[in-house]
């Protein structure tokens, strides 16, 4: 059997990243009763609930924790202005895919458990008063692969954003394409990279912000495409996992490497925002990009 990767080395290529790792690490820092958790960066214990109080950010070391996709709606959107847009579109399994489990079987485990069709969450509401399409790649869902549905709402976004005008803001967590679509999933790339073009062409306006972990044919496609490219602290960036490239290389990797604080220093991200600060951040970006005359709220 393969030697497992470690918690920093997600292979986008594995197809069972999502249901097997997620088990996994679930079983492995839940402490009995759930109260308690360890912390996956620097080891510490944490008190789920100040964790969850804290946006999921250890109070130890900063370490930002993956944010479940509903969580990052809420965190993100003005209370009461959000609504949701292409819910209503579920996954197709046109290859019949099967590697022990049909591929049908893990989407509806994925729906169960997070209560959506589909990895993607998308819709309009307000960042601090500002009218926004919000984009939300769910890594709970399948690992935050893309199939068709997500390549579909990506785009679909992008269209809403230029009918609307409205600023367009991404948020990315993913193992990359979804291998049980095979090169429909493959195709996704091209199809949300032409989305985001015809914004761009059009004068519109698009955000991403990349969290742990995003990798493989997302960051490789739309996630890296957007006006402005932001990350929160110490995310996993890159396209093959760094377990990968070494042993292609042959070479030790530069310490950090595929990290957030890496990739702003080499020019590949704008900037590293904090959760704590996103929403003041995103605002501050949408009133640059129309010259808004808005007021920055009092807390900045
Ligand atoms: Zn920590």
């Amino acid at each position: 059997m393969a030697e497992q990767p470690k918690d920093d080395e997600l292979r986008p290529s594995d197809p069972n990243l999502s249901e097997t790792r997620f088990a996994r690490l679930r079983k492995k820092k839940d402490m009995p009763g759930g109260l308690w958790l360890k912390c996956e960066s620097c080891s510490s214990m944490i008190y789920r609930k100040e964790l969850e109080e804290k946006g999921r950010v250890c109070p130890s070391c900063e370490f930002h924790f993956t944010l479940p996709g509903r969580e990052r709606v809420v965190m993100t959107i003005d209370e009461g202005t959000w609504e949701e847009r292409f819910a209503e579109i579920t996954t197709l399994d046109r290859l019949k895919f099967n590697d022990n489990t049909p591929y049908l079987d893990k989407v509806e485990k994925a729906r169960a458990r997070t209560k959506q069709n589909e990895a993607l969450i998308c819709g309009t509401g307000k960042i601090l008063g500002r009218d926004v399409v919000l984009a939300v790649l769910d890594f709970s869902f399948l690992g935050g692969s893309m199939g068709e549905v997500v390549g579909e709402k990506i785009a679909l976004a992008a269209e809403l954003a230029q009918a609307a005008a409205l600023p367009l803001v991404i948020f990315t967590g993913s193992g990359g394409a979804r291998m049980h679509e095979g090169v429909l999933s493959l195709m996704q790339m091209a199809k949300t990279c032409a989305a985001l073009a015809e914004l761009n062409d059009a004068g519109g306006y698009s955000i991403c912000v990349m969290t742990h972990p995003t990798t493989g044919g997302v960051t490789a496609s739309f996630a890296s495409v957007c006006d402005i490219t932001l990350a929160e602290p110490g995310a996993l960036i890159g396209f093959a996992g760094p377990r990968v490239i070494a042993t292609t290389l042959k070479q030790e990797l530069p310490a950090g490497f595929q990290r957030a604080e890496f990739l702003l220093e080499k020019g590949q991200i704008d900037a590293i925002v904090k959760r704590v600060d996103m929403k003041q951040k995103l605002a501050k970006l949408i009133d640059f990009a129309k010259g808004s005359r808005i007021a920055a709220p009092a807390a900045e």
